[in-house]
């Protein structure tokens, strides 16, 4: 029968919960032992990055330029990052025929797969409730070896949730990001640059949040400013506070008493520079006119 989808998609449509039975086993002795790697589609989450850029002794940045490409994630240029693969679709990670080479430190993605996570949102309801939906490929061997067991004992076998829990509130902020839709707008260009630097490049977001501008702007504590200097996993609980306030004023993040003040009277300046030019480019205009009259008038006159 003639199939009026231009495509099949690999995701079953059921929502699976934590209690629903997986028939799934992946291991080295498979017959498409790392075929998946060599056709990776991996979407980065901010504890990846870390986990990663960590295993291979790289800074973010460093870690960032070397191995991952960017993509838009929603319609708003909100910036994401997948895993660098070489052309032929080969994930750079993979260690030849030895599998992973990071296989400790591999991405969310990788440890799902073949779950992926589905983080719902009822409309109107500020919490969100977590699904999962099982994604069978024809290339995928695992789904007809003989190994049933729940989804939460898989989860655990891959230990999915530390890395959850470690991302959660970016994956939270990420979906009011998408379902605030138009209401919100698009995010003006500095507020996405800092989306991508406070979700993966981590050293640079340091180094902004150790600045003088940075601790003369906001009241923090000395001991918090110890802390970001040498914790990696507070500095990125702190980025998603940060990219809150960014993104949706939530102002949890106290300003300086007069940082307001401050910015108004460089506001001030600014504008009081744009409206003294603004006068002399009209007074330029109505010489200009002025002079081109005179020209008019000897001319008709001659
Ligand atoms: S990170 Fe490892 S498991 Fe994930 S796609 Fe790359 S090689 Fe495969
Ligand atoms: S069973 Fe599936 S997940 Fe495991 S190596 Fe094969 S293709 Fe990859």
């Amino acid at each position: 029968m003639h199939n009026p989808l231009p495509f099949q998609s690999a995701v079953m449509p059921e929502a699976l919960q934590l209690n629903s039975p997986l028939q799934f086993h992946c291991h080295p002795g498979i017959s498409c032992f790392n075929a998946c790697c060599k056709r990776a589609d991996i979407t980065l989450a901010p504890y990846d990055v870390l986990r990663l850029k960590r295993r291979l002794g790289l800074t973010s940045t460093e870690f960032i330029r070397q191995f991952t490409v960017p993509f838009q994630m929603d319609g708003d240029g909100l910036p994401g990052i997948k895993l660098k693969t070489d052309d032929n679709g080969t994930c750079l990670q993979l260690a030849g025929d030895a599998g992973c080479g990071v296989y400790s430190d591999r991405p969310t993605v990788c440890r799902y797969y073949p779950l992926a996570l589905l983080t719902l949102r009822e409309k109107d309801s500020a919490i969100a409730e977590e699904r999962y939906s099982l994604v069978k490929e024809d290339h995928c061997q695992g789904h007809n070896e003989q190994r049933e067991l729940s989804i939460a004992e898989y989860r655990a076998e891959q230990h999915c949730d530390e890395f959850d829990a470690k991302n959660r509130d970016w994956y939270q902020l990420v979906l009011k990001k998408k379902s605030a839709g138009p209401a919100v707008g698009r995010p003006p260009q500095l507020s996405l640059q800092f989306f991508f630097m406070a979700s993966y490049d981590g050293d640079t977001f340091r180094r902004f949040v150790l600045s003088d501008n940075f601790r003369n702007t906001y009241t923090l504590p000395a001991e918090f400013y110890t802390e970001i200097e040498q914790d990696d996993e507070a500095l990125l609980e702190f980025s998603y506070r940060f990219l809150r306030q960014v993104l949706f004023g939530e102002r949890t993040i106290q300003e300086m008493a007069d940082a307001w003040e401050q910015r108004v009277t460089e506001r001030q300046e600014v504008w009081e520079a744009r409206r003294q030019i603004e006068i002399e480019r009209r007074a330029a205009a109505e010489d200009e006119k002025y002079r081109a009259d005179g020209n008019d008038d000897c001319g008709c006159a001659g």
